[in-house]
């Protein structure tokens, strides 16, 4: 997580409007895959993308080695996440080179960048295994509170990051319309069969696994980051009155695997290294930690400086064109667990990962109600409706209703980059 020449606040990019663009200066380099052709590799500049595959084609990029080039030609980003740490570094120091002031790259400007347009993205890996954590402790509280009034959080949460399995083919890219699922819901004369009248989002960041493990190892606190090449914004979506009914003893099943969506961009772990923060500081009377799940290092650099938004937009508001509402403010510190102690939790048994497979952190809300991360929060279960800036109340989502995720990182002394977005619509 070492910060270098590429994190310089000053330094430059040729390609227009893109030298302190909030979102995607040149500081941040974000990889992801354009729709096109099966897939073609990208990474956001400003406004623009870098087409990767035109620029090798045209003898840019030719310092790489032979490994990370054909990683760089392929139709999917697994192939960059299996690299190691030093070489996806390289890989990061390459695309500067090329896009920074001054590069030769300049005169091929044409042939090499195009109009960003994150409509036209698709998932950026082949997403092998997906597992969805439960870090967000705030959530985690308020969440169980509603079910367990005096005993919210239960006796296992602070001894070690729980998670299910989740559905990795259902996850969608941003912008894919999100249908309203079917499902068993409980009823005063037994459950019926019914299109869910609880449809929430979960506002979660995805972290990327990139050298995978093989079965029977395990991965220390201390190599952990090396294993993450990055991350993405995820919305678990869920279906309260499904879960509600199904989720015991077994945990989640219809009321998540119909659907989640990410984000299109990786923003990679090296361009968050200046956005590294002390993990949450563990309260006096918490237990203390095993061993492999302690690192001073990981308490003193483990956590993320992420700031997370939520922003509604209903069919009413685009009638009237009213812009999305923000209904909440979040912010990564909040996690109890770090993306380190999840990813050595996740193999200390001996599971394997591949590249590409994606842990999702859970919900991230805060203490109070300024950030929650989903409507089961923002309405107290469904009992207090919020109003949006149309005049319309919400306590669960409506047909119509689009929930966009947007984060970004700012420091005053360097500069801001952001994540662009994670958006889709509820459709019927
Ligand atoms: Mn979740």
């Amino acid at each position: 997580m070492r910060i270098d020449h590429t994190h310089e606040p000053d330094c430059r990019s040729w390609v227009p409007d893109a030298t302190g663009h909030k979102t995607f200066p040149l500081q941040n380099l974000p990889m992801g895959v354009l729709d096109e052709g099966g897939g073609r590799i990208v990474v956001a500049i400003g406004d623009y993308v870098l087409d990767v595959q035109a620029a090798l084609d045209l003898g840019y990029l030719s310092a790489l080695d032979h490994a990370a080039q054909t990683a760089l030609r392929s139709s999917r980003l697994n192939g960059w996440m299996q690299l190691d740490a030093p070489a996806r570094l390289q890989v990061r120091h390459a695309l500067f080179e090329l896009l920074k002031q001054e590069s030769p790259a300049q005169r091929h400007q044409l042939q090499i960048l195009r109009e960003r347009n994150d409509s036209l993205m698709r998932l950026p890996a082949d997403i092998g295994d997906y597992t969805d954590f439960y870090c967000g402790i705030h959530h985690a509280v308020k969440a169980g509170s509603l079910f367990r009034p005096d005993n919210p959080l239960l006796p296992n949460y602070k001894h070690l990051p729980i998670a299910y399995h989740g559905r990795s083919s259902s996850i969608v890219p941003s912008g894919q319309p999100v249908c309203r699922p079917r499902g068993q819901v409980e009823r005063e004369n037994g459950p019926e069969l019914q299109l869910s009248e609880r449809m929430d989002f979960e506002l979660e960041l995805g972290v990327w696994v990139g050298p995978g493990t093989s079965q029977g190892t395990s991965v220390s606190l201390e190599q952990a980051e090396n294993h993450i090449a990055g991350y993405s914004l995820f919305n678990d979506w869920s279906a309260r009155d499904i879960q509600a009914w199904e989720y015991r003893p077994l945990g989640p099943f219809q009321g998540k695997n119909f659907a989640s969506t990410l984000s299109p961009w990786v923003i990679t772990a090296d361009a968050l290294a200046p956005f590294r923060r002390s993990a949450m500081q563990r309260a006096k009377d918490d237990p203390p930690l095993l061993d492999y799940l302690k690192s001073s290092q990981d308490q003193a650099h483990g956590g993320l400086d992420i700031h997370l938004d939520v922003h509604v937009s209903t069919a009413l508001m685009r009638t009237q064109n009213l812009e999305a509402c923000t209904i909440s403010n979040s912010h990564a510190q909040h996690l109890y667990w770090t993306p380190a102690q999840m990813l050595t939790q996740h193999t200390v048994g001996g599971c394997n990962l591949r590249s590409g497979d994606l842990m999702a952190t859970g919900t991230i809300s805060t203490p109070d109600d300024s950030g929650n991360g989903s409507l089961l929060e923002l309405t107290k279960g469904g009992s207090t409706p919020i109003t949006l800036s149309s005049g319309e109340q919400r306590t669960f989502l409506e047909d119509g209703d689009e929930v966009i995720f947007t984060a970004y990182c700012a420091r005053d002394d360097l500069y801001s980059i952001g994540f662009g977005e994670c958006r889709a619509r509820v459709v019927e």
